[in-house]
């Protein structure tokens, strides 16, 4: 019997139980340029100066000085159809720099969000539930399964998410979240490509209570 035990133990997890206890730690990930290099999603900008569209990648758009001022200059349209995005994901080049630090915070007992820019909420949480693997102690690939849940997966240009927020821009939108976030966990690790919303969650950091600043962790993600 208790081999029996010992057994299915076994087959249900080749982590150690320390990795299954539970805790109360998040690591909250941006997907595009973090986790993954999307494919095939592009956003066009076309400010008063610029004479046509111009197309930018995920990362170029990064590089740009978005304010509330501006945003209607950018179109959005590749995120917000439900195909492209599928693909985007199912597509996409892994960052494995960054995946290698999400794998050593699930070995330590870390809980997934993923928090990002995106439309879509609910195709961007499906296509991660089949794309995203990680790596246990013994560095065999595991699809992240029951460790992503539907629940902590944010993505604040999602048109019933956009409904919960109050903020305009896609940093203040991040950080609006954060903060609801921090209430409900002891520990939560940020993870971003992006400086606006680095600078941003600094931002937070130092005008939250003590007590909730103390908990947050930002680490700029890895190219
Ligand atoms: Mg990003």
């Amino acid at each position: 019997m208790r081999n029996l035990i010992r057994q299915v133990l076994k087959e249900y997890t080749d982590q150690p139980l320390n990795e299954l206890a539970k805790t109360n730690r998040l690591i909250v990930l941006d997907v595009d340029d973090t986790l993954l290099k999307p494919s095939g999603v592009y956003i066009y900008r076309k400010l008063p100066t610029d004479p046509q569209e111009i197309t930018l990648t995920p990362y170029e758009y990064g590089l740009e000085q978005v304010t509330p001022e501006t945003k209607k200059y950018y179109d959005y349209r590749d995120f917000i159809d439900p195909v492209k995005t599928q693909k985007s994901i199912e597509q996409a080049e892994p960052i494995v720099t960054n995946l290698a630090v999400m794998d050593d915070y699930l070995k330590m007992g870390h809980q997934i969000a993923i928090l990002t820019a995106r439309s879509n909420e609910q195709i961007v949480f499906d296509g991660l539930k089949k794309w995203l693997m990680y790596k246990d102690r013994k560095g065999n690939l595991i699809p992240i399964g029951d460790r992503l849940t539907r629940e902590n997966v944010f993505a604040v240009n999602d048109v019933n998410r956009m409904e919960t927020l109050e903020s305009e821009t896609d940093y203040e939108k991040k950080a609006e979240i954060m903060e609801k976030l921090l209430h409900g966990y002891d520990e939560i690790v940020f993870i971003d490509d992006d400086m606006k919303n680095i600078k941003q969650m600094r931002m937070l950091k130092r005008d939250l209570p003590n007590i909730l600043a103390k908990k947050l962790f930002i680490m700029h993600a890895k190219e």
